[in-house]
């Protein structure tokens, strides 16, 4: 992508401030490392950023680490320690951790200009620095962490010459580097974003046996316990009790053929769910959530539970777009890139009132934030039940992701913290 692609979307005073910041930064060196190529929001973010990096003037590069499963499992623990779990690390964790970073090191090419290491899994590279600017990207809501994992990972935190988090809630007070708060985004040109031909929407919402008629309600996200996928179920049978009742029409725009044609006949509705989630190669519990939700929704055949190749960013992007209701029901979240996703198309979403999630959804507003599932069970059918009501906060929600949470302010962001610490 070219960033000036991006000028239609969000003007061209937005687009030339990055390129003069570019230009202050033109070929420097940048190597952002992290621990998948496919999965999850981070890989989402960089296949963005980087090569937009590039095309202002950068000379930017994407590493991954690799780890064995035993060690995945060990930052997967980690993962859900920061976000508040109960686990006790133990002296075998600590060091099958740095020996995994220590082989990393002998093969990454460490000496750049700057290094933005994504997340805990390769926090430990500090240890091997060869210059250069060193900046922690957090994509964790690290605001209450379970202290004997934060502790550990800390004394590695503290060697970088900046520390990024996603909110103003997630700075630690115990850490004495200078932190930063950017949000994260989406990049409104990516085959995860981009506008979509009505025509295809149908096409994959048929591909995967959905009725592009009925209200669907759709969960994108890795089978993860803190994405509350069980959850989302609950609720969804919660609303199907609620709607048996309801009279199909007012779904409908008035003054259509289908309004006409259903004027004088009583329909049920059927409303369908829908649980997208590949796996990414940095979560090992993916597997196991995902044949737990598999099991409970197998018995209703208006449940889909789908497992996508990592790469079929196209047809989620079809399935957000023809979904009536987005939900995101994490009970916690970093941040929720599925949140702005769904809000960048024009769709009401009810999220878990949690991390970032709290910050993209203005409640009442853009969509709703719930604590629980009967909650989230009754703001689904008000939305099933108000059609205006669902377009005007879809329109709400699109407006607040191009005003906050597009790539190029993301840049704009990452552009001058880099000219910021360079100088320190
Ligand atoms: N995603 C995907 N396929 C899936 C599940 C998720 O492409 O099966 C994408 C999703 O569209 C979003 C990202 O992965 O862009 C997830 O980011 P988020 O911040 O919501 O959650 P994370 O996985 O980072 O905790």
């Amino acid at each position: 992508m070219k960033i000036d692609e991006y000028i239609p979307i969000v003007g061209e005073e937005a687009v030339e401030e990055v390129k003069r910041l570019g230009e202050d930064l033109k070929d420097r060196e940048l190597l952002h490392i992290n621990s998948t190529y496919v999965g999850g929001g981070v890989a989402e973010l960089l296949k963005s950023l980087v090569p937009l990096m590039n095309d202002v003037g950068l000379k930017t590069e994407w590493k991954t680490i690799l780890g064995d499963k035993e060690f995945f499992d060990i930052t997967k623990s980690f993962h859900n320690a920061l976000h508040g779990a109960d686990i006790e690390i133990t002296q075998g964790m600590m060091d099958k951790y740095l020996e995994v970073n220590l082989s990393n090191a002998e093969h990454l090419e460490l000496s750049k200009d700057f290094i933005f290491v994504h997340d805990p899994q390769p926090a430990a590279l500090i240890q091997f620095r060869k210059g250069g600017k060193w900046v922690w990207r957090c994509h964790i809501d690290i605001s209450s962490p379970n202290r004997g994992v934060w502790d550990f990972l800390a004394k590695f935190v503290s060697k970088y010459d900046a520390v990024v988090v996603h909110l103003p809630d997630y700075k630690r007070p115990d850490l004495q580097r200078p932190q930063c708060v950017i949000p994260p985004s989406i990049d409104p040109l990516s085959e995860k974003n981009i506008d979509l031909p009505a025509s295809y929407v149908e096409k994959v919402l048929r591909k995967y046996d959905l009725d592009p008629e009925m209200p669907i309600i759709t969960q994108v996200s890795r089978f993860d316990r803190l994405k509350d996928p069980l959850g989302v179920l609950k609720a969804f049978e919660l609303a199907k009790k609620g709607i048996s009742t309801f009279d199909f029409r007012s779904l409908l725009d008035e003054n259509t053929f289908a309004f006409d044609l259903f004027r004088t006949l009583k329909y049920r509705v059927s409303l369908q769910l829908v649980l997208v989630g590949g796996s990414a190669t940095d979560d090992p519990e993916g597997e196991k959530v995902h044949y737990e939700v598999f099991k409970k929704a197998v018995s209703d055949r208006n449940v889909h539970v789908l497992m996508l190749p990592p790469d079929a960013h196209r047809e989620i992007n079809a399935i957000q777009r023809g979904s009536t209701i987005l939900i995101q029901k994490s009970i916690k979240e970093g941040f929720g890139l599925t949140v702005t996703e769904g809000m960048w198309k024009g769709k009401p979403v009810i999220g878990g009132k949690t991390g970032g999630i709290k910050y993209q959804i203005i409640d009442g507003e853009t969509g709703f934030l719930v604590s629980k599932i009967s909650e989230a069970a009754e703001r689904i059918l008000y939305l099933i039940k108000n059609p205006k009501v669902r377009r005007s906060m879809g329109i709400k929600a699109k407006e607040h992701v191009r005003k906050n949470f597009l790539v190029t302010r993301h840049l704009r962001d990452y552009l001058k913290l880099m000219k910021e610490v360079q100088v320190k």
